[in-house]
Formats: C-alpha cells, structure tokens, sequence
C-alpha cells in the first residue's frame, strides 16, 4: 500500500527530511515514514546500469542504488531519481580500486599489490584521495575499494588486487586508504564513500580457486581475517563493507548473521551498509544451494543482515512478498534502508552534490597534480630484489641497452586488472589509457633520445602467445649491446576474476627467450612485470639484476628507467612471498613452527621437502637499494609489561634500534618489527609483523628509530576465542626483512 502521493518537488519541500538543517538521524527518520513497503525493498535494491534492462526499473522499483554507471548517463539517472515520488537521489558505486580507471582519461595508480610494496600509508591516502576527486566530478560517490583480503596463495587470480599477504600491514595501508577515500567530510567533492572488500576471508579459498569455500577456523578468522576489517570500522569508520562470495564452513558469507549483524554493527558499532557481492544472494539459490528457491534466499540475505543487494533483480518482488506474508520483520529492512539513506544525507545528495557539473571533469580527471602523485606512487612501489653491481647504469659510458619481451611495451600488461572499462579481465577496453601511459620501452627511450644510452627493442616473447620466433633476432642483436634488460611477467588474461592459474612459471616462451639471451653471455636484468609473485627461481640463480614491478601504473615505464639509471633509488620491500615452486602454496612468512622437516638428519637442520626448500624464493620484507644499510643496538625499553586484561589499556612495548646507511648515497630504508610469543596456550605463528617504520637517511648518517607497539597488538585468541595477552615471554625482532638472518633480536616479558 503506498503512502499519500508526493509527487511535486515543490510539495516535498515542506516536508522535515528535505530541512539540511536538521540532524541526519531526524531526516532519516522523516523519510522512512513516508516511504511504502516498496520504496523500502528499492533502496536495498543495486542494479548495473550497463545493462539496458535495468534502467527502467529507476522509476518501477524504486531503485537505491547503480553501479558501472559511467559518462552522462549518471546525470539523466540523477534526474530521473528526483522526480519520483520522494526524490530520493541515486547511489552510484564503482570499481574505482587504483584510481577511476574506468575513465578512459582517469589517473592510473599501480595496483594495491605494487603500492603496498612502498609500506606507506601517506601514499595509500593520497591514491584514495585522487580517486574520490576524479570519481566525485564523474557524479559517482562509491567506490568499491580497498580490498582487504590477504593474499597468501599466487595461484588465486585477485593475489594483484590486494596489499599482500599480512593482516596488520593490510589493515593500516586499507585504514590509510579509507581515510584518504572519505575524509572528514563526505558532503564535499573530494571525499566518496569507501567499501571494505570482500568480507572476510574470500582470498583464502582452497586451492588458491576464487569464489570456493574458505577453509578456515573461528580462531584463524578472529586471528588473520577479521582484524584488518575491525580497523577499517573502528579506526578508519569505513562506510560500507562487500560480502565475499565464498562460504566459510558451509556457510556462505552473505547466509552468516554472526558475520554481517553481530560482528561488524553490534560488536565494532558500524553505522554504515553491508552491500553484497554480484548476485550473492541468488547464488544462495542456484550455486551454493542453501536456499529452496530465490524467494528463501531474499528471506536469508535480509535475516543475515545484507543490506543493499547488488545484481540479483528477484529480490526486489520476493522481498515485498515476504514482508506482506508476513514472513518478514519490517524492522529488519527498516535498519538497512536507515542505514542505507543516512550516507545519501551525509554525501550532500539531497542538496549541493546530487548533481555534479559534468563539463569540469576534463579539467579534473588525469591533471598534472594526480599523475605526479601516481609517478609518486610508482616510483615507491618498484623493489629491487637482487644485484650484483650492474646497476645502476652508468650514462657515462652511454650503454648499448637491447630491451626484450613483449611487456615492455604493453599498457594492458603494465596497468593489469580493473582498468580498461566496466569489464573483468580478459574483456577489456584496451584503447584505454594508451595516450598517459608510458611503458617500459618509452621510458628507456625517453632516455636515449637525450643520449643517457642507446636502445634497440626486439619484442621477444610474450606472457600469453605460444610461439616466439625472434630468438634469432634477439640474440644477434644482443651481440651489439653491452647490456640485456628483459621484461618478463603476466599479462590481463592470466589474473583477475576467473583467471586462478595452477602453474606459476613464466609462461608461453619467455623462459625460453631468458635462456637464449642468457647464453649470449651479456649481463642480463630482468624486470618482472607482473600481477602476482610468479616461480622465477631459474631468474633468480641467472639474472644479474632483479627489478619487482608488480603492475606499476601508468607511469611504471618512467619510473623503471630512472631506477635503472639512478636517478630514483629503490625502497620498495615485498608485501608478499614468492615461492620457489607451486608446489609450496600457500607459502607466507607468519607460518608456524613444523618439526619434523627441520629436525631431519638428511635435510642438515633447515626447514625443506625432501626435494626443495620450505623457504620461499623471495621473502616478505625483503627488498634492497643502491645505498646500505646496517642495523645495531635493538633495545627495549620496556622489557617487562604489567599484565592487563584491559587490552586498550595495557602499556605500549617501546623498542629502538640504530640504523645506519654504510654507503656513499642516500636512500630509504623500511624497517620492520616482528614479534613472537614463545610459550602461549596456543600455537602461533614464527613472526608477526606489528611495525614499520619508512625513513631516508644520508650517506654516513644514523638514526636511532623508535617503534611502540600497542599492548593489544601483543594478543592472540585462546581456545576460548578471547583476544588476550597472555603472561610470559616474548622477542620482539627488528631487521630489513622477514628473514631470519636479517633480524635482530631481544627479549620481553609480560608479567
Ligand atoms: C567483484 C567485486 C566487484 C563487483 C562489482 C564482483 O565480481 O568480486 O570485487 O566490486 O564485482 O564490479
């Protein structure tokens, strides 16, 4: 039955939630009195716009909410919106995830994977913020992003869209992003909302399979999963949350009110919405199969707390059904559509932002400011791995550079996934972004076209082509040059949604073309170009330089060449393990302590499989630079803490250490805190990662660097599943990397 007819904008105006003067809360409340049973359900209701279908459902079903809308067609849906009944505006989402690249003229950032290899929280905020710029003056106010799901396992094929494989690193560059998306202000055009993905532990999927079950225990959820999204809630106040797809012990995460309801809103005080993933809920039906039929599942998803639906169009009419039958608490819709229109008050969408001059965004998307903070952002991200002196490249000498492999000179291969249009990977707009974008191959020619260097490319292999039939060509041409740089990695179709690889080596004939350039005897660098750590031990033992650029950003090719020439000198460390063969997946450096393989005799104390080690090729933390860096004199200044049951409350672990650049130039250095609780009521993990400190330091200089850890950062999950702090010994470590050898270590007890 729908309420008394307000269909004059003029006649609404009289009316308490049109009144910016009042609270939030009061016009929320105004509203929702006013609204039908099936005004409600549209609220909850998220459709593509890129699907013809849909669009008249605005006005038929009252529709909240549209995501993928882009271009002028944003503007009509806006009008449209104020003219129904009671002119609620429209909430545009999109996956604007490193930068709104779904604009063919947006700033492009280097994926979350490549960003979090900088460890800096400044650079995540300032990403965040010049996307809400560039999304805001497209009239969208929501981005999907960031993603907090820990990516353990190379075989899963969104390992790109992640920080990396640790949940305290996770949760402070995603608690950064959060801020630098919202600000303090939502009701301004720089600031969006922002929606903390996919809720929780959808990138521990077994076998590495996206969108399967989760194997996980309450204890690892409450340990590894969950705290990262609590900091995003309750530090960040992150607006909205995004259901993962998978099911976690049978149930599927968009089924679990524990989950959706008791955790984030009752426990952590979240006063924002839960939006699903695409068609979770009729997924709850027709794929995981613990709904009857779509009219249960809509019953379910309700129940379970989701508060906004996206893409499943059933729910609408089963929705309203079930409250007429009865079947349905009213109130339970009444708290998500609440929630739902308290964001749409709080972005100014009933006054001054419901529609954005479109005629600005060209001064606004892609302006010098923002691609200058993404060249930023890309020259951070870029972690050397190994060197043996050949670099940097003397322009003294003017080098003969042959440049090889196909992604050197690819824009897809270079930006990778969620950047070419509405589209996942594989199907992509692949016009995009060409005239910004400067590769590999332009970036060295930049260079030699003011005569740092001479250039000859042989495009080579190709990460997804079968045949490679210039060896001959590369390898002739390697004999008049003094130096081979190969670019080597992935490309769009091999990651993303949908795209889980079971083989991690380098694939069509790049190997092949490594070998042969190789055999040349030329020093040989290679840059791994690439979404995801890929089994590259054959570089690791041939390649006299190793260059990380996980999908880099527009600017990547810039950034490449001035590190390969000196100009820039490397920081960036490894948020995540590469491991030395698939067959060690999932590989990460918070594992726990096994015996057996360490203590047998045949295998000399170190921890292995009969036939490869257990360490990874590469490690979390490791990364190195041109300058050098020591580190001395760990001290805790804290060495023995009070026990307190009051976590909030306990007293902060203080450590300091001296760190020293020992070489001629200066430099950036991360340093990185792990600590261990040696004997707990559980086990736990060998290292956790609970702090990093980001810092340059001159040639000859020492800086002594102090670390404090909250007190509740000591904790763990009992049995019981209590987050506590249990008495007893701990060490706390601090070194440039995760590997053993590179730490420092010293005792503290809490007593
Ligand atoms: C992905 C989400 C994304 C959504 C909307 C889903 O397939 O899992 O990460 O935000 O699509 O595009």
């Amino acid at each position: 039955i729908r309420k008394p007819i307000v269909n004059q904008r003029t006649s609404r105006m009289s009316l308490p939630y049109t009144n910016p003067s009042l609270s939030v809360a009061e016009r929320v409340e105004n509203l929702l009195s006013l609204m039908s049973v099936e005004e409600k359900v549209g609220q909850m209701l998220q459709l593509p716009a890129n699907m013809p279908e849909n669009l008249d459902k605005l006005e038929n079903w009252n529709v909240g909410s549209y995501l993928h809308c882009t271009g002028t067609m944003v503007e009509e849906l806006q009008q449209r919106a104020a003219k129904t009944r009671l002119g609620i505006p429209l909430i545009f989402g999109i996956d604007a995830i490193h930068g709104h690249c779904f604009e063919n003229n947006g700033t492009v950032f280097p994926t979350q994977l490549a960003l979090s290899c900088a460890w800096s929280k400044q650079l995540s905020q300032s990403m965040a913020r010049v996307t809400a710029i560039e999304t805001r003056a497209c009239g969208l106010h929501w981005t999907f992003s960031p993603v907090l799901c820990v990516g353990r396992d190379s075989r899963w094929g969104r390992i790109n869209e992640t920080f990396g494989e640790d949940p305290w690193l996770i949760g402070e560059l995603a608690a950064a992003a959060v801020y630098g998306y919202q600000g303090d202000n939502l009701a301004s055009n720089d600031t969006i909302l922002a929606c903390a993905k996919h809720y929780v532990a959808y990138g521990e999927a077994t076998g590495g399979r996206d969108a399967y079950e989760a194997e996980v225990s309450p204890r690892k959820l409450l340990s590894l999963f969950l705290p990262p999204f609590e900091k995003a809630v309750k530090e960040a106040k992150v607006a909205t949350l995004m259901v993962g797809y998978q099911a976690i012990d049978g149930v599927p995460c968009s089924a679990n009110s524990w989950l959706l309801r008791e955790v984030p809103k009752n426990l952590w005080g979240m006063d924002g919405f839960i939006v699903t993933d695409w068609d979770n809920i009729g997924s709850l039906h027709d794929k995981q199969r613990v709904a009857e039929d779509l009219r249960h599942a809509a019953k379910i998803a309700v129940e379970s707390g989701n508060d906004m639906i996206m893409t499943t169009p059933s729910f609408y009419q089963h929705t309203i059904d079930l409250v007429k039958d009865g079947e349905l608490d009213i109130a339970l819709i009444d708290d998500a559509v609440s929630r739902i229109l308290k964001y749409k008050f709080e972005l100014g969408l009933f006054e001054d932002f419901r529609y954005t001059d479109l005629s600005k965004k060209d001064q606004i998307l892609g302006n010098p400011d923002h691609w200058q903070a993404a060249l930023e952002a890309s020259r951070q991200s870029l972690t050397l791995l190994q060197n043996n002196g050949i670099l940097p490249l003397s322009d003294n000498s003017k080098p003969k550079i042959l440049l090889c492999g196909a992604n050197a000179d690819d824009v897809v291969a270079q930006l990778g996934d969620w950047s070419f249009g509405s589209m996942q990977a594989g199907a992509a707009d692949d016009s995009y972004h060409q005239k910004d974008a400067i590769t590999l191959r332009q970036g060295l020619q930049a260079a030699a076209d003011v005569g740092r260097c001479e250039l000859s490319y042989v495009r080579g292999a190709a990460p997804a082509e079968a045949e490679f039939e210039e060896i001959a060509s590369a390898v002739s041409a390697a004999d008049n040059s003094d130096v081979i740089v190969a670019c080597v990695g992935d490309t769009l179709s091999q990651h993303g949604e949908f795209h889980d690889r079971a083989d991690l080596d380098l694939s069509g004939q790049q190997q092949a073309m490594l070998e042969a350039l190789k055999a040349t005897g030329k020093p040989l660098i290679v840059v791994f170009m690439a979404s995801k750590p890929l089994t590259i031990g054959w570089v690791k033992q041939h390649a006299d330089a190793i260059v990380c650029a996980f999908n880099p950003g527009a600017k990547g090719g810039q950034a490449l060449s001035e590190l390969l020439f000196g100009e820039l000198n490397p920081s960036g460390k490894l948020t995540i393990s590469f491991p030395q063969h698939v067959g060690q997946s999932p590989v990460y450096y918070n594992k726990y302590e096994g015996w057996h393989a360490r203590l047998s005799e045949r295998t000399n104390n170190q921890e292995r499989y009969i036939d490869m080690p257990l360490l990874p090729l590469f490690s979390f933390g490791e990364g190195i630079s041109y300058s050098e860096f020591s580190y001395s004199e760990l001290t805790v200044g804290t060495p023995c803490l009070a026990a307190n049951s009051d976590l909030s409350q306990g007293e902060a672990l203080k450590v300091s250490v001296n760190i020293s650049n020992i070489s001629q130039r200066s430099g950036v250095e991360i340093a990185q805190l792990y600590i261990h609780d040696c004997a707990a009521s559980v086990t736990v993990p060998v290292l956790q990662l609970r702090g990093f400190e980001r810092f340059e330091l001159a040639p000859g200089e020492t800086q002594k660097v102090e670390f404090s850890v909250p007190f509740a950062d000591l904790a763990l999950i009992n049995a019981q599943l209590q987050k506590v702090v249990e008495p007893g010994a701990f060490k706390v470590f601090v070194g440039p990397s995760s590997k053993a050898e590179d730490l420092l270590s010293a005792d503290f007890k809490v007593a």
